[in-house]
């Protein structure tokens, strides 16, 4: 019996300095991609596609969208205040 199938798996992918909208300071930041890998007996194979992706503040652990960096060259106020808090997501 061969054991195969897909599993989700994060990994930190870059790290960086960013503004969190949180902290209100710079901090450092991980980018972490959750990717689908393909496995045979749990051993991956191969990356099937990107689930997901964010921005993990270092200081105080919340993940934001990746588009939390777009927002940071310049106008990090109008960006976090005019909803786009909404779209900052919790991961588990
Ligand atoms: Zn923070």
């Amino acid at each position: 019996m061969i054991i195969w199938g897909n599993y989700d798996r994060d990994r930190n992918e870059d790290t960086g300095r960013f503004e969190c909208p949180q902290c209100g300071s710079e901090t450092d930041f991980t980018l972490v991609r959750t990717w689908n890998y393909f496995h045979i007996y749990f051993i991956p194979i191969a990356k099937q596609q990107l689930v997901a992706e964010r921005i993990l503040c270092e200081e105080c652990n919340i993940a934001f969208p990746i588009t939390v960096l777009a927002g940071n060259a310049q106008m990090v106020e109008s960006a976090f205040g005019s909803g786009h808090g909404s779209e900052v997501q919790q991961w588990p």
